[in-house]
């Protein structure tokens, strides 16, 4: 496993953390506090590893971020991501906000509408949806799925000719812009998997026309995750509104531009993405089409909203060289840093160690894997056995993530709103590691 990339700038100091995170705050008496809620309390009663996830931040996030639409004068509907926080919880909180949903699978749609978000709200992305899960997304009448390949528009035609209805689609279009981010969230190249190529487009929705079962509304895009600058935005909005005027001159109709998601945070040092530049671009590519608008933003919501709360299992002394600090907290927890060298800030909880002098540690969990790392060379206070820490903007892509991978049950996971707090899951149990195993009877000597 490669180092991360080397940054050029120090690292953030923790008092620099705590001003970028406007819902942090550290109190010289409680420690750090999440939206006013004290994480030594939850920790003390539900202990560590635990997700905390800020209640009131993420309605104050997806409320900024319709407002900056309504503010362009864009009619704009939103879509919230379900892969970047798939909790109940989470997905009945943004539906009071009037969110709808954006899924990639059929799990993800029995999710969102136990979450009681409405089939009409609800759109069906992903390379490869299955017949099950088209069959039962288009029989519940979902309001638009968005087609990945010719392959799968023929598909789409043919179960919803067989179930007497007609399926409601865009097409996924792959404008072949770089987003400039991560190899691996990366999905606007021609080279991705995602999407049809730019130059079929059109040919294709002319057929879509034509197919029975198939109702062809527009197009879609989405480019990629953790897009901090709004010029690959515009680019790909600039093909996509191209795109609408030829398939227009052709005599088709186009009503929906789906406008996808991507928008980035900020992590560590760099500018976070600006909801207000993103409408902005909207509406410079898109404003005089005369068409329906959606986003589907995960990360920018959800992520900044959520933290993973851990205690220092050990702190292991190298001589000279930086300790490893040993949390509970592991890989199999929060992937990101290990999968895509993400960088996520780390807090203690004590008010008085987060005052101390710094110096370099490496932050690891206790997994058998050189890749369970969440840090290297990370400047922290020092900090012994016991200590707490807050690894931060976990949001999204974190619980999601997990996994049981050493036998390690998942984390806890509780919501801070209003002042108050409350466990939307409990620690997983150890029997519930291997409920729904089976031992073949000749092997089932002891157990
Ligand atoms: C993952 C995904 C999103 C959300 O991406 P974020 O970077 O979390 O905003 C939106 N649309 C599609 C199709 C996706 O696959």
């Amino acid at each position: 496993m490669a180092d991360a990339t080397p940054f050029l700038d120090p690292d953030p100091s923790v008092a620099e953390l705590l001003a970028s995170h406007p819902s942090l705050k550290m109190d010289p008496l409680c420690g750090l506090m999440l939206d006013g809620v004290a994480l030594n309390a939850i920790a003390d009663a539900v202990g560590t590893p635990c997700w905390v996830m800020g209640g009131d931040t993420l309605r104050t996030r997806v409320r900024r971020m319709q407002q900056a639409m309504r503010d362009a004068g864009l009619n704009v509907s939103l879509h919230y991501a379900v892969k970047a926080n798939d909790h109940l919880a989470v997905l009945s909180l943004l539906r009071e906000e009037g969110a709808g949903a954006d899924i990639v699978s059929g799990g993800e749609l029995a999710r969102a509408l136990k979450a009681g978000i409405a089939p009409a709200h609800i759109v069906f992305s992903g390379v490869g949806k299955t017949d099950a899960e088209l069959e039962r997304a288009i029989g519940l009448g979902i309001g638009q799925i968005n087609v990945e390949s010719a392959e799968e528009l023929d598909i789409i035609s043919s179960i919803a000719s067989r179930l007497g209805t007609r399926a409601t689609i865009t097409l996924r279009v792959n404008p072949d812009v770089d987003a400039g981010t991560h190899a691996k969230i990366t999905t606007g190249l021609a080279a991705n998997k995602f999407g049809i190529p730019y130059d079929h487009a059109a040919a294709l929705y002319a057929r879509a026309a034509s197919l029975p079962g198939i109702r062809a509304v527009g197009f879609a895009t989405h480019i990629g995750s953790q897009i901090l600058s709004v010029a690959p935005y515009r680019a790909a909005y600039a093909r996509i509104a191209d795109l609408v005027r030829t398939v227009r001159a052709a005599g088709q109709t186009v009503e929906v531009v789906d406008c996808g998601g991507g928008l980035g945070i900020s992590y560590r040092t760099e500018p976070e993405g600006q909801p207000e530049a993103l409408a902005g671009a909207m509406k410079a590519e898109l404003g005089g089409l005369d068409v329906r608008l959606a986003i589907e933003p995960g990360r920018w919501l959800a992520a900044p909203a959520g933290l993973l709360l851990s205690s220092v299992i050990l702190n292991k002394a190298r001589g000279n060289e930086a300790p490893f600090l040993v949390l509970d907290a592991a890989m199999n927890d929060l992937l990101r840093p290990s999968m895509y060298d993400a960088w996520h800030g780390i807090v203690p909880l004590s008010p008085h160690v987060a005052t101390l002098p710094a110096g370099p540690a490496h932050v690891v969990g206790p997994v058998c894997e050189s890749g369970d790392t969440f840090a290297r060379d990370r400047h922290l206070p020092p900090m012994q056995r016991g200590a707490r820490v807050a690894i931060l903007d976990t949001g999204a892509y974190g619980a999601v993530m997990s996994s049981t991978y050493n036998s390690r049950p998942l984390a806890a996971e509780v919501l801070v709103e209003d002042g108050t707090w409350h466990v939307i899951r409990p620690r997983q149990s150890l029997e519930a590691l291997w409920q729904g195993e089976t031992v073949p009877a000749h092997l089932a000597g002891t157990a």
